[in-house]
């Protein structure tokens, strides 16, 4: 799903309260009855509150649910992008929203601009969503999941790749500069490069292959495994900085500690990957490539920093538990659209099929952005507009 800026231009502050009302509704409701979004909303006169209601669900940022007990809303991804970026113009860190840069199975990447004029990178984390093929072939989907799960999940990766983001940053790292974060988005600098995968050719192979290894190993002594180390999560910079500052690290919602209990296993895999990319692609091969047992010696703890600023090992459990299960039910279900290409590593690189027709997000609404609960079927789907070019939020 793309992001829409379009109804920010135009809600009024009784709508913006009404859908922060359902916001916090939702934190005990998987649908939040309509009477208490009245009633957190705090407006006086009920016809005011419905207008709110329905003008937030013409523009798709709540949407209505029946339920066999009682009506009443859900928050869309729609009202959630919203409610984050609302949080980022208050906190002047975003004024308006340019174009979408990437999209891919588990999140939006979108150019954002600060009053300044400095762009940065907006990442909207979307996790647990569904395609029609997935509900198709599994009925029960939805009937398992909370629907408040979406939320829950989206919102704790990106308070890990923030939070981990931060302690690399902080910690000299080549990472992009953590700006911002709010729910399930963050922002970041925006790194003037291009993915890795895109370099058919490289003057000094040997040099940048070392200096990606030292990367993995350096990132192990500190107390961290990437687990998504490849060519599409390291950024080449356009103007290097130097043989040993060519690149920058993106993504880190999988990144795991030292102590995993597969910690050798993703090591492994990160550094399989590298080495694949290179023979395959730049026809460079070594015999010298990190090993887990002799090279990955704790110095640092960042692992435990990034627990004791707040992504405590509870939160990581639950995400790791989440993250494995949300990816069982729906591995086949979507692939990623190419706009900022995406991966599996673990997969051949071979150019894929790409699937017809069943690409669209589930939204599991009907034409009036009704979900039947009772019904559990899929009635329709609705389109989402392209993002307007640039949009100012405020
Ligand atoms: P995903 O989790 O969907 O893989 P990524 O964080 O890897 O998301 O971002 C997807 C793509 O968006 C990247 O491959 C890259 O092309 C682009 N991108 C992400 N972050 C930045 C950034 N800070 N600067 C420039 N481009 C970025
Ligand atoms: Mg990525």
């Amino acid at each position: 799903m793309k992001l829409n800026t379009a109804a920010m231009r135009y809600l009024s502050n009784d709508d913006f309260r009404v859908l922060t009302a359902t916001e916090m509704g939702s934190k005990n409701h998987e649908i939040v009855p309509t009477t208490l979004i009245v009633q957190i909303a705090g407006l006086r006169g009920g016809a005011g509150v419905g207008n709110c209601i329905s003008e937030l669900a013409k523009a798709n940022l709540i949407a209505r649910v029946k339920n066999a007990k009682y009506d009443g809303y859900r928050l869309t991804y729609g009202g959630y992008d919203y409610l984050a970026i609302k949080a980022f113009s208050n906190r002047r860190t975003v004024y308006s929203v340019g174009n979408q840069i990437g999209v891919g199975k588990e999140s939006d990447i979108v150019v954002v601009a600060n009053e300044k004029g400095r762009k940065c990178v907006l990442k909207i984390h979307r996790l647990g969503r569904i395609s029609f093929r997935s509900v198709k072939n599994n009925r029960d989907y939805l009937r398992n999941r909370q629907s408040a799960s979406w939320m829950y999940l989206s919102r704790l990766a990106a308070q890990k790749e923030f939070a981990f983001m931060k302690a690399l940053y902080e910690n000299g790292f080549p990472v992009p500069e953590p700006i911002d974060y709010s729910r399930h988005c963050i922002i970041m600098s925006l790194i003037p490069g291009f993915p890795m995968r895109q370099l058919s050719s490289h003057e000094d192979p040997s040099a940048l292959y070392s200096s990606l290894m030292s990367f993995i190993v350096r990132l192990a002594n500190h107390g961290l495994i990437h687990c998504d180390f490849n060519e599409f999560n390291v950024m080449i910079l356009d103007e290097p900085k130097s043989e040993d500052e060519q690149f920058v690290v993106i993504d880190f919602p999988q990144c795991v500690s030292l102590d995993h209990v597969d910690a050798e296993r993703y090591f492994k895999r990160d550094v399989d990957c590298i080495r694949r990319f290179f023979e395959k692609k730049l026809g460079y091969v070594s015999e010298d490539y990190p090993i887990f047992q002799r090279d990955a010696k704790r110095v640092a703890s960042l692992d435990i920093d990034v627990q004791a600023s707040g992504f405590s090992k509870k939160m990581v459990k639950e995400f790791e538990k989440a993250i494995s299960e949300s990816r069982e039910k729906g591995e086949d279900a979507t692939d990623h659209e190419e706009i900022g290409e995406e991966h599996n590593c673990d997969e051949e690189d071979e150019e894929e099929g790409g699937e017809e027709g069943d690409e669209e997000d589930y939204k599991g609404e009907n034409e009036e952005g009704i979900i039947d609960r009772d019904d559990d079927r899929r009635l329709g789907t609705r389109d989402y507009e392209e993002p307007p070019v640039t949009t100012a939020v405020q």
